[in-house]
């Protein structure tokens, strides 16, 4: 059956492709490694606005050895205190970088450490920060905005789940939710930005800064690869395995993966059954929406509810990662049982689709599944 089809059919795929040798990748790691010293340079403050952490525990997580086959691990992003998914990567250094550019136009950014979080505060408060999720991005956002000062508009789609829209709500964010898909709450968060001069709308789809803030991970893997028992090589690579949604996430970090590890990595992108339109894209030949063949309904897999690509992503996709994958809900929620039985982690069903494809490949050894979010219900 042709690969079309199969979309069309919701059938479950894998679908290894040549990678691409030759893209240029448009950012170098030295940009990840400013991403990562800015991440650094603004946990003083960050402890400060957050009682539970004691630490660097809101953007680096763990490594954690698996009892689901022999020399497989889980990076733990759904252990991050505070924004509790990936999207604190992405979503903090967005933030981080708009202070910074708040503090750049008043003539302050060369008296950074002399300031404290009140006085950020105080300077943020004029400024607005909006964004379009599907749950953890604006929490992520969301909680960071409000932290040092911003106002904050989170226009959620219907998949975003109530614990984190109360949680929003609580911190004073202001949540607006759509009883539409997440392309659909983009287009009205972008709408609502361009209404008001003082609001930075957080883009998704495009921003390289949330990509930047992914790639900044590189750092803390390669540290802890070094230290595990992994020892990645052309012949025996790293397998390392990244649900996605819109792209951003799995594209930063499989960039910065990529650029380091360069062919001892094989990198793969897991979408749901419903949703794959970073695959649909590829096989199209140019960003598109599944919507346009009729997917897009409902799914377990809320975080990766995305009916089209990331423009940033989608470009390079060919020259990051060695294939994609798709699972349906059924699946996927076996998977999830089988983290939280086995492992005894709670997990979100869209980082449990991870397991699947490691799975679906006769579990290869140096495999890293990256939980992207935890299903703590508040
Ligand atoms: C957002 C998210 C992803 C994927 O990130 P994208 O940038 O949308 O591709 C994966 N898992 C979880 C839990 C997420 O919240």
């Amino acid at each position: 059956m042709d690969i079309l089809d199969k979309l069309k059919n919701r059938e479950e795929i894998y679908y290894p492709i040549e990678r691409n040798r030759n893209t240029d990748l448009r950012f170098t790691l030295y940009d990840a490694f400013l991403a990562k010293k800015r991440f650094e340079r603004f946990a003083p403050l960050f402890m400060e606005a957050f009682e539970e952490i004691n630490g660097p525990c809101y953007y680096k997580s763990d490594l954690y050895k698996s009892k689901l086959g022999a020399d497989v691990y889980l990076k733990l992003d759904s252990e991050l205190k505070v924004a509790h998914s990936v999207k604190a990567r992405g979503g903090f250094n967005e933030v981080m970088v708009k202070v910074e550019d708040v503090l750049k136009e008043n003539g302050m950014l060369d008296k950074f450490d002399e300031l404290s979080l009140n006085d950020i505060r105080k300077i943020m408060a004029a400024y607005t920060i909006e964004v379009s999720s599907t749950g953890n991005l604006g929490l992520s956002i969301g909680l960071c905005a409000k932290a040092f000062g911003f106002k904050a508009k989170v226009h959620m789609s219907r998949d975003a789940k109530d614990w984190k829209k109360k949680l929003l709500r609580e911190v004073g964010a202001e949540v607006i939710e759509y009883d539409s898909d997440y392309t659909y709450a983009v287009k009205m968060g972008r709408l609502s930005a361009e209404q008001n001069h003082m609001s930075y709308f957080v883009d998704d789809e495009m921003s390289e800064k949330l990509f930047l803030g992914y790639a900044a991970s590189i750092f803390e893997v390669a540290e802890q690869v070094a230290s595990s028992g992994l020892i990645p090589s052309d012949d025996e690579p790293l397998h390392v395995f990244l649900p996605c949604g819109v792209g951003g996430a799995p594209g930063g970090i499989a960039f910065a993966l990529r650029s380091f590890f360069k062919d001892s990595v094989r990198i793969y992108f897991v979408e749901p059954t419903e949703y794959p339109c970073m695959l649909y894209s590829f096989v199209h030949g140019e960003a598109a929406s599944v919507n346009d063949i009729g997917l897009g309904g409902k799914t377990i897999a809320d975080g990766l509810a995305c009916s089209a690509p990331s423009k940033l992503v989608f470009p390079i996709v060919d020259s990051l990662i060695d294939g994609f994958f798709s699972f349906n809900d059924e699946s996927i929620l076996r998977a999830k049982k089988d983290i939280e039985e086995i492992d005894e982690k709670v997990v979100e069903a869209s980082s449990a689709a991870a397991l699947l494809a490691y799975e679906k490949i006769n579990r290869p050894k140096n495999s890293i599944l990256w939980i992207t979010g935890s299903n703590v219900d508040k």
